[in-house]
């Protein structure tokens, strides 16, 4: 039942939530589990999602953070974010069966510094040193790899010849961000080699596009994500950015009334590790402050889908 307050307008940012990477991690994992029962072991976080890894959890997954937790010949499945090759080559040695999550679109930045590596090339990567994704990337070409994290960094770095350098990108940062720290290194090396595709993923960029519209609207943006989802907490950025009060909550237990007192249009998002879900008991928990009027602003369409690794796939699924 709606409360007493105000009717206020909330504008459902569209596209918003799970991405197809995020899909087919979590369905990897819960195919794995209803094809051959627990336990299934994870390495990391299978996406950055506190709900996601409970929920998986309770189903009998196990979640660890170094391969020497999981004991010889068990089944691991490598997380989203990607692993570098030295994770597989310990799995290897400790006769793990792996099931590799990794979104092909990470997959495709890691055989890109696979190949700038083969030629040659410096590779700036553009991303957050600490994030598993930038860890497994570098893994890949650790010797021609140097990581980029700031303008600063880019109006700063040295490489051996400035005419064989090449840069790749996290694929969930902002997007201006990451085309500000661009444009400083293609000032300082003209000859810099992009990546054949944005590295920054459509889900990523759909969701800010998104953001940024319902930004423009509302007066308080929420943002449903974890506080380690890189690009949860870039669509926070981006809502900021647009001059809008904006929070990242990871559900509806975390509102707080004195946020929506002189509000009245809420912008709603999800980060691509959030549930969907999620969002509809935000949508609860905001009628209880007064009725809502919903509106869906859709700034693209998303219809990307990818199946799970072949040994997660069920029988009589799309995944067939
Ligand atoms: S955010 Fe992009 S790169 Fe990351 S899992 Fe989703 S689709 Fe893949």
């Amino acid at each position: 039942m709606a409360g007493q307050g105000p009717t206020r307008r909330v504008l459902l940012a569209s596209p918003r939530a799970f991405c197809a990477g995020v899909e087919r991690a979590i369905d990897t994992v819960q195919n794995l589990l209803a094809l051959h029962g627990p336990p299934i072991y994870v390495r990391k976080e299978i996406v950055h999602n506190s709900h996601v890894v409970a929920d998986l959890r309770d189903k009998g997954a196990i979640f660890v953070d170094e391969l020497t937790e999981v004991p010889e010949g068990a089944r691991v499945v490598f997380s989203a974010h990607g692993v570098a090759p030295a994770i597989h080559e310990q799995a290897q040695q400790r006769r793990l069966d792996t099931v590799d999550a990794t979104c092909p679109l990470v997959s495709k930045v890691h055989s890109e510094a696979r190949r700038f590596a083969a030629q040659g090339k410096t590779i700036l990567l553009v991303g957050h040193a600490e994030h598993e994704e930038t860890d497994g990337t570098y893994g890949e070409a650790p010797d021609n790899i140097i990581i980029i994290e700031t303008a600063d960094d880019a109006a700063t770095v040295s490489v051996d010849d400035p005419r064989r350098v090449a840069y790749l990108t996290q694929t969930t940062l902002a997007t201006n961000e990451a085309a500000a720290v661009v444009e400083v290194l293609q000032r300082r090396f003209p000859e810099l080699q992009a990546p054949p595709d944005d590295d920054i993923c459509y889900a990523t960029t759909n969701r800010q596009n998104a953001v940024r519209a319902v930004a423009a609207e509302a007066d308080l943006v929420l943002v449903v994500g974890s506080t380690n989802s890189s690009n949860s907490q870039r669509l926070v950025d981006v809502a900021r950015r647009e001059g809008v009060a904006a929070w990242l909550i990871e559900d509806a237990t975390q509102l707080r009334s004195e946020w929506f007192d002189a509000v009245t249009t809420i912008g709603l998002t999800g980060g691509a590790s959030a549930p969907p879900h999620l969002l509809a008991g935000v949508l609860e928990a905001l009628r209880t402050l007064g009725p809502l009027d919903i509106e869906e602003r859709i700034t693209s369409t998303e219809s990307v889908y990818f199946a799970p690794p072949s040994l997660a796939r069920r029988p009589h699924s799309r995944d067939e």
